[in-house]
């Protein structure tokens, strides 16, 4: 994988949504067939092996190469949804996020025990939105779940990994 040519089209918008944050804008990244693709199939390299049989993407960066990937793994795709966007029964957890509070829920039918999941989104920050959505997936008592980001951000003072237990393996793509 050519992480230079990722971080390259990695786009650094500063003080958005608010003064402060350094927004890590992967739309750049995914509008580059090259970095896509690349994306992809590095992490169906990580993951072809492990027997996913369910990808849960969070909503909405999630969803993109989280979709691509679990099509290129023969897997299905569960959608982790803002509050009120799913229409049928949902379980849903709140968190904190790097900037504010915010909630998310799954269909309650999404998961099943026999199921392998990856959870899925673009970016590690303080891990609030990923433990939820890992709490929650935690309550349909899959066989294991596995975590991935494309991006773990590394700035002090947040605590991203530490959210999640030890024994959960969580890898990503690009550090910075
Ligand atoms: P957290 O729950 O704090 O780990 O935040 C991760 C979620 O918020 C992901 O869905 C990201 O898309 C988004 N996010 C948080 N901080 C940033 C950032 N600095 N740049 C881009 N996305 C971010």
């Amino acid at each position: 994988m050519n992480k230079e040519l990722l971080l390259k089209n990695l786009r650094n918008v500063p003080d958005f949504p608010v003064k402060g944050i350094q927004f890590k804008d992967v739309s750049t990244l995914f509008k580059n067939p090259e970095c896509l693709r690349m994306a992809v199939d590095e992490l169906y390299e990580m993951y072809k092996d492990k027997g996913i049989t369910k990808v849960v993407g969070i909503e909405s960066r999630g969803f993109v190469v989280g979709a691509a990937l679990a099509y290129k793994l023969g897997a299905g795709f569960v959608m982790c949804r803002k509050p009120g966007k799913l229409p049928a029964e949902t379980r849903s957890r709140s968190f904190m996020k790097e900037y504010g509070e915010d909630s998310i829920e799954i269909h309650t039918d999404a998961i099943d025990k026999e199921d392998v999941v990856l959870l899925h989104d673009d970016l590690l920050a303080t891990g609030g939105s990923m433990k939820a959505v890992m709490d929650l997936v935690n309550e349909f008592c899959p066989q294991k779940i596995y975590i991935n980001f494309i991006i773990e951000l590394r700035i002090e003072g947040l605590i991203g990994r530490e959210q999640f237990p030890k024994e959960v393996e969580i890898t990503r793509l690009l550090e910075i």
